[in-house]
């Protein structure tokens, strides 16, 4: 499972930071190409949800939320900006989103610009939703924020219209560094969500085992279906151990560890999809599968 390859690239994380509507998942999809919903419209509590992998030949952009962050203005608890300063040293990149159509904060109102004073990484602000403004009231507005803050570059885009995002993409691309590509590159966009969902039981998996099952246990999605009218997604899935033991393990005693990955990963699967989702899980032992090439392949490695 050589996902790393020796070819350096723009490769990194980039935290994307915004209150609820301000346009996150118009954000992603218009980037990602597509017309798919990756950003969770509720509350979350994890932190660090990978909402959106971008990829591309000579760069691999891992987009994550980061909540409990999200409210630019109310007053943030010491606990909240101590999380918010420890998340945002992690990533490479800050994007901080608002509205265009709001009027800007006060700088003694908002907390954010504060939290970001606190950390090294360097923040874009985005401005969304200029298509609602007039033309004249954008470099005011620019001016407004530059004044809050030393900020990498301020883009002001339409997520919505599409107007502005390669400049977003540009500007991300110089605060970027080198690296390897972290997830494979061809994962096809519409399967972004399908690979998330993946992700997220195979880190259940490595969280709740206490570590006793390696990370290169391998998930694989076997039906992934949407019920639109009933707002249901059901998904069947497959962790491939390489031992008994593992399996006995994952499983747990009377199936119960199993219970506890699987209704964890769904909670976390429904506040990405955004719906219900009915989640099932077996556990199946593929000897030796990190060294079986032709059974790699077939997991889309
Ligand atoms: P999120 O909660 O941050 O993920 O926000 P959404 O992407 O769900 O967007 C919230 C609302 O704002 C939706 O009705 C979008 O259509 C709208 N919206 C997002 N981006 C734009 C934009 O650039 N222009 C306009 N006019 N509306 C936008
Ligand atoms: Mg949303």
């Amino acid at each position: 499972m050589n996902l790393a390859q020796n070819e350096l690239i723009k490769s990194g994380v980039v935290s994307l930071v915004g209150p609820p509507n301000v346009g996150k998942s118009t954000l992603l999809n218009t980037l990602l190409g597509q017309k798919i919903s990756i950003v969770s419209p509720k509350p979350q509590t994890t932190r660090n949800r990978i909402l959106g992998i971008l990829n591309d030949k000579s760069y691999q952009i891992v987009v994550l939320d980061t909540p409990g962050i999200h409210d630019a203005t109310a007053p943030l608890n010491k606990e909240m900006v101590r999380l918010a300063v420890e998340t945002m040293s992690e990533v490479d990149v800050i994007v901080f989103m608002v509205d265009a159509s709001h009027s800007q904060p006060k700088r003694e109102k908002s907390q954010f610009p504060r939290c970001l004073e606190e950390v090294k990484t360097p923040a874009i602000l985005l401005i969304n939703k200029i298509d609602l403004i007039g033309r004249e009231k954008l470099l005011p507005l620019i001016e407004a924020y530059r004044i809050q803050h030393d900020f990498s570059a301020i883009v002001p885009v339409s997520a919505l219209k599409n107007d502005g995002t390669d400049l977003l993409l540009s500007e991300l691309l110089k605060l970027l560094p080198e690296g390897p590509r972290y997830y494979p590159e061809d994962i096809p966009t519409a399967e972004t969500e399908r690979f998330i969902v993946q992700e997220i039981i195979r880190e259940k998996v490595f969280l709740m085992t206490g570590q006793e099952v390696p990370y290169s246990t391998a998930v694989v999605i076997e039906r992934f279906k949407e019920d639109v009218e009933k707002q249901l997604t059901t998904i069947d899935a497959t962790i491939i151990v390489e031992k008994n033991s593992q399996k006995g393990i994952v499983i747990g005693k009377g199936g119960k560890k199993l219970k506890e990955i699987g209704s964890a990963a769904r909670l976390d699967i429904e506040k990405l999809l955004g719906q219900k989702v009915l989640l099932k899980i077996w556990v199946k032992v593929q000897k030796n599968w990190t060294r079986n090439p032709g059974f790699l392949k077939e997991l889309g490695f």
